[in-house]
């Protein structure tokens, strides 16, 4: 299971990855959204990054609850909450559980709080396949393929959530980049290797 030392190294890859990434993430959210996704996330886990650095927490549910509230509190944009809920919500059910539960009770926290089922062609698209994959006992890396084909999923859809929901069809052809970014937090996660 996750332990406090490997949680802390798939966030910390997590940042890296998407201070690496930020540039395209913008450009996936320039034609269907506000050009500000990859600026989000990395603000917000430079926050995080720094957040470690201060005070190292000693659980692996208390790296995911304080990265995530981390994230609520310094991204003003939707990813903001949504990343953050499935974090606080699968650090708390982390410690006790195993990481497959924790991260379904990090998803079903993400579509209470934004509403969007699969075919939305929002983050809901790489997220369930990759949870319901280490459900069914696949590995990490599996996980992460599937939340990679997950995100292309995306591609052909018109977006019913968020803000690509306003384009109707003009969306349709653009991956959306918080299904990326949720991708890019599996393959950390792979790397990691919980
Ligand atoms: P904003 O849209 O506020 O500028 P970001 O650009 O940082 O925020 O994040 C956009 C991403 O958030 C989208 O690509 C999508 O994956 C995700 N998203 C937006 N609204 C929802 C929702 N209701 N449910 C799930 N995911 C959503
Ligand atoms: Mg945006
Ligand atoms: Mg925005």
């Amino acid at each position: 299971n996750l332990d406090a030392p490997t949680a802390l190294a798939w966030l910390r890859a997590f940042a890296g990855l998407v201070d690496e990434r930020a540039g395209e993430l913008t450009d996936l959210d320039r034609p269907i959204g506000d050009s500000d996704h990859g600026v989000n996330l990395q603000r917000g886990m430079h926050a995080v990054v720094a957040a470690f650095d201060q005070e190292t927490p000693e659980t692996a549910g208390a790296v995911l609850t304080r990265a995530g509230s981390t994230l609520v509190s310094t991204v003003g944009g939707a990813s903001g909450p949504l990343f953050g809920t499935l974090l606080r919500r699968a650090g708390k059910a982390l410690d006790g559980g195993d990481l497959a539960s924790a991260l379904r009770a990090g998803l079903d926290g993400v579509v209470k709080l934004g509403g969007a089922q699969v075919g939305d062609a929002t983050l809901v698209d790489a997220l369930t396949p990759a949870v319901e994959a280490l459900e069914a006992g696949r590995s990490l890396s599996e996980a992460a393929e599937a939340a990679a084909r997950g995100a292309a999923s995306t591609e052909p859809l018109v977006a019913r959530k968020g803000r690509a929901s306003y384009l109707g069809e003009r969306g349709v052809g653009h991956r959306d980049p918080g299904a990326e970014s949720v991708a890019l937090l599996f393959t950390a996660l792979a790397g990691a290797g919980a």
